[in-house]
């Protein structure tokens, strides 16, 4: 988020800070810590903004992420862990790009949806295979379908470069007539070693998630669910609570989902709503009269790169009826010991 003007100014000046960096340095990592080192000009760097008050040039995103060098973790610990688990990335950005709340897709990786090629992710993970003798991977993408052919590609043919494969990921449950994601895409998804799926769940209402232009379906993120689980993934649904105009009703509906499903999904994340700076919900309450928007603006703390905000709208008894059944059902699954293929993957994602 060093990309965004307001949180760079809240870091920069803080005592023993040389620089703040807002940019995609895969490449350029070596010659900023060259420049510095050298006692050069560091903002002759895009994206990187120094102590002395002048201003950031921005980074553009980078083109081509096949050129990118493959991640070093040559000095990670990894004796100190159970599990040798090793991240990557298939691409940057979403293709989606139009949630309301999302910060991702403002930060300085994720502006724009750009993939990599299905082979040199293939390389990579039969790269980190052989020099941490490991077969466990964790993709790091906002979503792993943004490009369906992706995840297709990965299922497909990881048999071919790490024997063994075991891998989880994140995707986004869209209204795509393709979208990567049917039961025959699932099943071979877990044939080619995939053991766990997180997705943005968000909210059982049909009327938040339009709200919140979330373009995703109630129906749709049901049938998901149970595909992907009889398909034998475990699966992890990411949701809030607290969005700009959220009632006892649409909570009601959130509460009848995890009823529904909650036999299927083997880990929820609930949080709290944030209001993020630059999202497109932030723009909305900033530029609204101050009376006339759901939430108060108390202040703005740009280190974290969010706003403080006090929530305008009475939370009658009904709401928080529904939030604490809510919250008593994401216990209930959270409590419960996660499916045995996907044990490894334990308190990632
Ligand atoms: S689908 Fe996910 S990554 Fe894309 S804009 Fe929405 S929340 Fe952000």
């Amino acid at each position: 988020m060093f990309n965004l003007e307001d949180v760079a100014e809240a870091w920069r000046y803080l005592p023993g800070v040389s620089a703040v960096v807002g940019a995609e340095v895969d490449r350029a990592l070596p010659d900023i810590v060259r420049t510095l080192l050298d006692g050069g000009d560091l903002t002759e760097h895009p994206g990187v903004v120094v102590p002395d008050g002048r201003p950031m040039r921005k980074a553009l995103p980078l083109r081509n992420l096949d050129d990118a060098p493959v991640p070093d973790f040559t000095d990670f610990p990894w004796d100190r862990y159970p599990v040798r688990i090793v991240p990557l990335m298939t691409g940057r950005g979403c293709q989606w790009d139009k949630c309301l709340f999302c910060s991702d897709v403002i930060s300085a990786s994720g502006r724009t949806f750009r993939t990599r090629s299905v082979e040199s992710v293939l390389l990579e993970m039969q790269e980190q295979s052989d020099r941490h003798s490991t077969t466990n991977f964790l993709f790091l993408d906002l979503k792993l379908n943004s490009w369906p052919g992706m995840i297709r590609g990965i299922a497909r043919d990881i048999g071919r470069y790490v024997r063994g494969a075991e891998w989880i990921g994140t995707v986004h449950v869209d209204r795509r007539s393709d979208n990567g994601l049917s039961r025959q895409d699932l099943d071979i998804a877990v044939e080619g070693g995939m053991r766990r799926v997180s997705f943005g769940l968000e909210s059982g209402s049909q009327r938040l998630l339009d709200a919140m232009q979330k373009g995703s379906d109630v129906e749709r993120n049901a049938q998901f669910i149970r595909d992907a689980h009889s398909a034998g993934l475990s699966v992890r649904c990411t949701m809030f609570r607290g969005f700009p105009g959220e009632t006892a009703e649409d909570m009601e509906a959130t509460v009848r989902f995890l009823e529904e499903h909650k036999e299927r999904i083997d880990r929820i994340r609930f949080n709290e709503f944030t209001l993020h700076l630059g999202t497109p919900i932030w723009r909305t309450m900033m530029s609204r009269a101050a009376g006339d928007v759901p939430l108060q603006i108390r202040r703005q703390d740009s280190k974290q790169a969010r706003v403080i905000y006090r929530n305008r709208e009475p939370r009658v008894p009904a709401y928080r009826k529904a939030k604490a059944h809510a919250l008593a059902l994401v216990h209930e699954i959270n409590r419960r010991p996660l499916r045995d293929a996907a044990r490894q993957f334990d308190g990632l994602m």
